[in-house]
């Protein structure tokens, strides 16, 4: 059976992640999107188990103490993390599995999963990415500038990622990270594997 790989998916907020990404699984089937915990407020048309799962931080703590993150981080205020169990079962089922996550967990993950394949997405630019932000209109001003503060932050770890893709357009982007996910089921080792066993 085909193996499920793992693919965290970083970049600045507002970049556009979420809305690549269900684009891409619209047009990829077999792909598991890790929906991950927060301790933050959820946005207008987020949904509870859906986007996030929205907790208060006493239940993010007792998710940490009983070992139910496969990795957590704090970023701009709020704990996120991703729960262990759902990622393992994608997997187990040859699922590709997909983590939307900041660059923290990023490094969590890959010291624990060192074949995870990790890919930064960047805007086209620094205006432009204000102006997603701004126009998104969820977050208030002093946390849009947070947001960009720890945004060029985060952009000094991108050349430690074994992809970039620049979200200009969403059709680019989505059609960069399918070509890239494909790529990376072509490799020899895995291509062998299955064809060892005929
Ligand atoms: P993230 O998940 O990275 O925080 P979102 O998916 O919420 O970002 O996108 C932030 C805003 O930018 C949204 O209003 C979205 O519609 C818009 N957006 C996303 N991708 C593009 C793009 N390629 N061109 C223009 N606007 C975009
Ligand atoms: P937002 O509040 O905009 O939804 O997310 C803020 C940041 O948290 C984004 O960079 C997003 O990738 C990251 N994030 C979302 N879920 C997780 C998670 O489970 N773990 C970590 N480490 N970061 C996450």
């Amino acid at each position: 059976m085909r193996r499920g790989k793992t693919f965290i998916i970083s970049g600045p907020s507002g970049v556009g992640k979420s809305t690549v990404l269900s684009a891409l699984l619209e047009k990829r089937g077999n792909v598991y999107f890790s929906v991950s915990a927060t301790t933050r407020d959820p946005r207008p048309g987020e949904e509870n188990g859906v986007h996030y799962h929205f907790l208060d931080v006493d239940t993010f703590r007792k998710w940490i103490v009983n070992d139910e993150f496969l990795e957590y981080a704090e970023y701009v205020g709020n704990f996120y993390g991703t729960p262990k169990k759902y990622v393992d079962t994608a997997m187990n089922q040859g699922k590709d599995v997909i983590l939307d996550i900041e660059v923290q967990g990023a490094i969590q993950v890959t010291g624990k999963r060192p074949d995870v394949v990790r890919i930064f997405i960047a805007p086209p630019s620094w205006a432009e990415l204000e102006r997603r932000l701004t126009e998104r209109g969820t977050d208030s001003q002093e946390k849009i500038q947070k947001r960009l503060l720890r945004a060029k932050v985060e952009f000094q770890t991108a050349h430690t990622y074994d992809y970039f893709v620049i979200n200009d357009t969403v059709e680019n982007a989505v059609r960069e990270l399918d070509a890239i996910m494909t790529a990376e089921h072509c490799k020899p080792k895995e291509r062998m594997e299955i064809i060892s066993g005929r």
